[in-house]
């Protein structure tokens, strides 16, 4: 059990509204991921879901229950935050089975349920530790298996891999997905980071200035983006956009190409250009062309592809591959 629904919801700070009406439907089960610029409202939004921020209008239901009224602790929800809120003087087994204390779980209820996060998180070694005495990620895992014992019906995460160095991020992300299967738990998880977006949604939520731009599975947002703004968001490196008179060739007033979707060739493509840059990332090679009919486009090309500055080159978009929006930003039917 785990469904939540927004209706309508509004959150102001005096005269500042952060969150402009948003209606939302989670399945139980469902991991959604909610992604935006800094200070869209992705933090506050799950604020208000977790009762930690009152919202001014509108309703949060779990479980089909109206939970507006209830004060965070009686939501059935456990919230992992982006710097871990360990307690410093209780020890790793301390600090999860402080919550289960103070509902009054019977002792051996909270031994059982503190073995079983611990096996499933491989912190069996870290029990007696303080957090002074762990790493940033052993942190962050305790501060999972901290929420994993609460059996809350939603867990909710608010970026809790931005304070890791990269190869733990990707270790604590695998962590993450593997336990979503196991628990078959419903997530709302706040993240900036695409990566994390992409490849652990089942649905991805694009806010921008406390409004939803779009919801979708990860790739459906990656292959039709309803408007400019998703368009621009969603992908890395950002997509291309062409205005004028090459976007009007195609029917659009602002043409997307994703740097992916570009062809690179000697001549007789559809743009001619100077190549001003060149990026080799190993896995990729990024080339930013100079083009006088688009401006720079940049090139996504594998590895091993060979580009030098000043050579001119002419470029072609994929077919099918092209992304056209009207003078509204909105997209244009295919
Ligand atoms: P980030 O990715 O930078 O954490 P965010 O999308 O999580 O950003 P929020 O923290 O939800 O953004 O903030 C949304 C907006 O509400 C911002 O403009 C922020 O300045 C404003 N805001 C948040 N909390 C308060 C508050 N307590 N008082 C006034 N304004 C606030």
């Amino acid at each position: 059990m785990g469904s939540l629904k927004l209706k309508g919801v509004r959150k102001s700070f005096g005269k500042f509204e952060a969150i402009k009406g948003v209606d939302l439907d989670i399945a139980d089960g469902e991991f959604v991921v909610f992604v935006g610029p800094s200070g869209c409202g992705k933090s506050t939004l799950l604020r208000v879901i977790a009762g930690l921020e009152e919202h001014s209008e509108g309703n949060v239901e779990i479980d089909g229950r109206i939970v507006d009224a209830l004060p965070p602790a009686k939501r059935g929800i456990a919230m992992v935050f982006q710097t871990y809120a360990l307690y410093p003087h209780l020890s790793a087994r301390g600090n999860m089975e402080l919550a289960l204390k103070q509902e009054g779980v019977a002792r051996s209820d909270i031994d059982a349920r503190v073995t079983e996060a611990s096996r499933m998180l491989a912190l069996d070694q870290l029990l007696d530790r303080r957090p002074a005495e762990l790493s940033g990620g052993q942190r962050q895992r305790i501060a999972i298996g901290r929420a994993v014992v609460r059996q809350p019906s939603l867990f909710l995460f608010d970026e809790p891999l931005s304070n890791l160095d990269a190869g733990l991020r990707v270790n604590t992300r695998l962590e993450i997905a593997r336990l979503h299967r196991l628990l078959k738990a419903t997530i709302v998880y706040v993240t900036h980071d695409q990566v994390e977006a992409m490849t652990l949604a089942d649905r991805i939520v694009v806010l921008n200035q406390g409004a939803i731009e779009q919801v979708g599975a990860p790739l459906e947002l990656y292959r039709r983006p309803a408007n400019l703004f998703v368009a621009g968001f969603i992908g890395s490196p950002r997509m291309n956009f062409v205005q004028g008179a090459a976007a009007a060739a195609y029917g659009a007033q602002t043409l997307g190409v994703r740097p992916e979707h570009l062809r690179l060739m000697g001549t007789g493509g559809t743009w001619q250009g100077e190549v001003s840059h060149v990026e080799h990332l190993g896995s990729d090679t990024f080339v930013y062309v100079d083009v006088p009919q688009t401006g720079t486009l940049t090139v996504r090309l594998d590895g091993e592809a060979v580009a030098a500055p000043g050579a001119k080159v002419s470029l072609s978009p994929v077919a099918n591959q092209l992304h056209r929006f009207g003078p509204d930003g909105q997209r244009l039917a295919d």
